[in-house]
C-alpha cells in the first residue's frame, strides 16, 4: 500500500485519485492545517474506491506510528508541509519544524517499520535565479526563503539516507508551477484564507472577492514585461508521481525529476487566456516587483520523459478553465 502524506491538499488529493484509478491501494493521512474532509470524500467518489485516511500530523510521532502499526506499507508519496514563501519569511522556525523535523519524523517511521521508498514533493525554487533556461536537474541549487530552505535541506537529508541505506530509493520531484484542476470540479484548488499564488489570485478577482490582481512588475527583461513560468496541469504532475514511483519500485538510489512542460508563460498570458476560456474579468493593476521574485523559470523536463516515460500533456486552456470550473460556484 501507498502512503499518502498531505493527501486531502490540493496536489496530494489529485495524485490519490490517479494512484486509485491505476489500481494502487492506498492510505492517506492529513492534519487539516491547508485542506479539508471534503477532499477525502470527492476522491473517494470519483474512484469509486474506499481506503483508510487518518488525521495525524507529521510532528506527532504517535498519531502517525498507528498508520504505519495498522497498515501494510510499501511506499511514501509525502506531500504534506507548508508552502507559503512570505509566511516562511515571518515564521521561519514553524517552517523549519513543520517541514524538516516533520519529516525526519516520518523518516525514523519508515526506517523503523522498514519501509524503504519515498517520493518527495520538491520545488524548482531550489535552483534560487538561474543564470539561463531551460533548467536542467544539474543546475545548481540555491534558495532565497526558508520554505525553498526547507525544500533543499530535505533534499539532502533523503539522499544522506540514501547513502546510509543503498536499499532505500527516493524520487526527488522538482514541481514548476502546479495549476488546474481535475475535470470533475470536484477536487482542486482551495487554499485556507488569502492565496499567494498567481491563479488562486485570478480566480478570486474573476470572482470579484478581489477587487483587481496586483501584477508583481512589468519591467522584466520577458517579451511583455512580465514574469514568466512553467504552469503545469496538476493533473499531469499526478500522473508524474506513478511515474516515479514505478522507478524507484525498481531501482534504489535518489532520482532527481523537474516536473514541468518546458513552456513559458507570462502573467500576462494567464490573465488573458482565463479571461478568454472562461469569457470573465480579470481587472488589474500594475504594482512594483515582489521581492525575491525571479524574472523567468522553466523546466527542461526531457530527463523525466527519457527515463520515467512522462511529459505533461495538457494546455495552459485546459489549466485555466479547469482552474476556474473548481472555483466559480464555491
Ligand atoms: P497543500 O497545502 O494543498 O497540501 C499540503 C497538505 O499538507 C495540506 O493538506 C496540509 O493540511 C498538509 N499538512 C501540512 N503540514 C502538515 C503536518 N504537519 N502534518 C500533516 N499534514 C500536514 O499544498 P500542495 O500545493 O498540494 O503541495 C503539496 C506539496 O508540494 C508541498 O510539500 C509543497 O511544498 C509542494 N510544492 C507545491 C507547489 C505548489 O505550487 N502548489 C510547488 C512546489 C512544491
Ligand atoms: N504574480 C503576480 N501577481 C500575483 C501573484 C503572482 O503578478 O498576485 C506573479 C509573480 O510575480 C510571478 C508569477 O505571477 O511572476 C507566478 O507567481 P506565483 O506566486 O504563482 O509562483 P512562483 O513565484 O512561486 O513561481
Amino acid at each position: 500500500m501507498i502512503l499518502v502524506t498531505g493527501m486531502s491538499g490540493y496536489i496530494g488529493s489529485h495524485t490519490a485519485l490517479a494512484l486509485l484509478n491505476a489500481g494502487r491501494e492506498i492510505i492517506g493521512f492529513d492534519n487539516f492545517y491547508n485542506s479539508t474532509a471534503e477532499a477525502v470524500e470527492a476522491v473517494k467518489k470519483l474512484s469509486g474506491k474506499d481506503f483508510p485516511f487518518y488525521t495525524a500530523d507529521l510532528r506527532d510521532p504517535d498519531s502517525m506510528e498507528k498508520i504505519f502499526k495498522e497498515n501494510n506499507i510499501d511506499a511514501v508519496i509525502h506531500f504534506a508541509g507548508l508552502k507559503a514563501v512570505g509566511e516562511s519569511v515571518a515564521k521561519p522556525l514553524l517552517y523549519y519544524e513543520n517541514n524538516i523535523s516533520g519529516t525526519v519524523n516520518l523518516l525514523k517511521l519508515m526506517e523503523k517499520y522498514g519501509v524503504k521508498r519515498l517520493v518527495f514533493s520538491s520545488s524548482a525554487t531550489v535552483y534560487g535565479e538561474p543564470k539561463t533556461v531551460p533548467i536542467k536537474e544539474d543546475f545548481p541549487n540555491s534558495t532565497t526563503n526558508p520554505y525553498g530552505s526547507t525544500k533543499l535541506y530535505i533534499e539532502g537529508i533523503l539522499k544522506d539516507v540514501c547513502v546510509s541505506d543503498k536499499d532505500f530509493s527516493v524520487a526527488l520531484l522538482r514541481y514548476f508551477n502546479p495549476i488546474g484542476a481535475h475535470e470533475s470540479g470536484l477536487i482542486g484548488e482551495n487554499p485556507n484564507g488569502i492565496p499567494n499564488n498567481l491563479m488562486p489570485r485570478i480566480c478570486q478577482t474573476a470572482k470579484g472577492i478581489m477587487k483587481e490582481l496586483t501584477v508583481f512588475g512589468d519591467d522584466y527583461p520577458t517579451p511583455d514585461g512580465t514574469g514568466v513560468r512553467d504552469y503545469i496541469h496538476v493533473c499531469d504532475l499526478a500522473d508524474g508521481h506513478l511515474a516515479a514511483l514505478n522507478k524507484i519500485e525498481k531501482e534504489s538510489g535518489v532520482h532527481i525529476y523537474n516536473l514541468g512542460t518546458g513552456k513559458g508563460y507570462s502573467v500576462y498570458d494567464l490573465i488573458r487566456t482565463f479571461a478568454s476560456v472562461n469569457n470573465v474579468d480579470v481587472p488589474y493593476k500594475v504594482c512594483p516587483r515582489r521581492a525575491g521574485d525571479v524574472p523567468v523559470v522553466y523546466a527542461d523536463p526531457t530527463k523525466a520523459k527519457e527515463e520515467l516515460g512522462w511529459e505533461a500533456k495538457r494546455e495552459l486552456e485546459d489549466m485555466c478553465k479547469s482552474s476556474w470550473d473548481f472555483v466559480k460556484d464555491k
